[in-house]
């Protein structure tokens, strides 16, 4: 038998000490120790408050344990929250009708993390290309965006252009053909007769928040018609209320054949993710082609429901809308007084800062000693996504901080 010292951990310095002694150095947190969570609110272990204006990148679009999230999560818990996709349980078709309904969409592909969405949706586009296209066999390819984020696996560093997250884990899966967001002609010429989709961000969450230019996605939605190509949205970060809408790529008026969801459809409380499209596409899989022992669990689908009655009342793409305009014309005036430029649409923004102001990491943790947290995401950008109850007043606080930490 292994003794386990006693717990007698008690300031952020001491926890933060044990993270850099046990844990993997994959992150490199700002050094604030968060115990507890609500709203738009977190506390750290020696009482200090924090404005989140970061919401978990999107995953805590309702905030910090919203009530009917968590009566959600705890009526399940009292039933029964796992038991493999061996069985049928009372909540997996309910949770998948109720999505697709929501999202226009046939059929969901049940998964957990956002990275095993976008993997999912890669072998669904490729066996889509082998079966229905008639792509001969071991040739389909997807075109993607440089800079985009897509997750940590290895297919999925296959194709991001950051060298961080590829360097020494090679070698890497093949199939892929990078181009330059926000270019529609490099995705004309990428396009083959063995391309079975393009995979893209309707906005670029990790490159900074990076909107395309407006008939982007629509003209991308053009070119997969004309060429008989999935196009395939990852709305993991961008969809869900984020900006204002259902999904950023409504925005445009056009539909992708998949959507790869993840974050806030776990309400914060748990890693849940899905593929939602058309039966024509994710009818392709078969028993024993892919799955997940912990997919569509009784307890994700509970929760996911909850998310899904939260967004069916539009309730959060209004405050969105509204409060994410107020957002940026806040954060608007502080163009040319230490920001460079704001970018984003609905409660999410990229500020730039200014050549000549802090660098990233700098300025998050000056935003953090003034109670806000929010993290830079590239060395020049700071991520702005705070959960969509946040009310206007604290929005007045989260941007006069960021105004006294860049402004000059
Ligand atoms: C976060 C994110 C992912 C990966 O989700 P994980 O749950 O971290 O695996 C994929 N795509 C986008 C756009 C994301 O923001």
């Amino acid at each position: 038998m292994t003794a386990i010292a006693e717990h007698n951990t008690t300031t952020s310095a001491e926890y933060v000490a044990l993270d850099e002694e046990w844990s993997t150095h994959n992150y490199h947190p700002l050094p604030v120790v968060i115990a507890e969570g609500e709203g738009a609110w977190v506390t750290d272990v020696e009482g200090r408050r924090y404005l989140d204006f970061l919401s978990g990148y999107s995953s805590l679009n309702f905030g910090h344990r919203h009530p009917e999230l968590i009566a959600a999560t705890v009526d399940q818990l009292n039933k029964v929250t796992l038991t493999s996709r061996a069985f049928h349980h009372d909540q997996f078709g309910l949770f998948c009708r109720e999505l697709a309904t929501l999202t226009g969409t046939e059929m969901v592909l049940a998964m957990n993390s956002g990275a095993e969405a976008v993997e999912s949706a890669i072998k669904v586009a490729r066996k889509w290309a082998y079966q229905v296209k008639g792509v001969p066999s071991g040739t389909a390819e997807i075109v993607v965006a440089g800079s985009n984020f897509h997750g940590r696996t290895t297919t999925i560093v296959s194709f991001s252009t950051d060298e961080t997250a590829r360097q020494d884990f090679g070698p890497f899966t093949p199939g892929f053909r990078v181009v330059k967001y926000g270019n529609l002609d490099e995705i004309a010429s990428a396009i083959t007769p063995n391309t079975a989709a393009v995979l893209i961000e309707p906005i670029q969450g990790e490159a900074g928040v990076v909107v395309p230019p407006a008939g982007y996605l629509a003209g991308i939605r053009r070119l997969c018609d004309e060429h008989n190509v999935l196009m395939i949205c990852d709305e993991i970060q961008s969809g869900l209320a984020r900006t204002g809408e259902l999904f950023a790529l409504d925005h445009e008026g056009v539909r992708a054949d998949l959507y790869t969801l993840g974050k806030a459809l776990g309400g914060g409380i748990m890693p849940v993710s899905a593929v939602v499209g058309s039966r024509a596409v994710l009818g392709v899989l078969r028993p024993g082609e892919h799955g997940s022992t912990f997919g569509g669990n009784p307890l994700a689908c509970a929760i996911g429901r909850a998310v899904v009655r939260l967004l069916a009342t539009g309730e959060y793409q209004e405050r969105s809308r509204e409060l994410g305009g107020y957002l940026h014309t806040r954060l608007g005036s502080l163009v040319g007084r230490g920001v460079a430029e704001v970018r984003g649409r609905g409660l999410w923004a990229g500020v730039e800062i200014a050549p000549g102001g802090p660098v990233g990491r700098v300025a998050s943790e000056a935003l953090a000693a003034r109670g806000v947290l929010c993290k830079e995401t590239q060395a020049t950008t700071l991520r702005v996504a705070p959960p969509l109850v946040i009310t206007r007043d604290e929005i007045d606080m989260g941007v006069e901080a960021i105004a006294a930490v860049l402004g000059r």
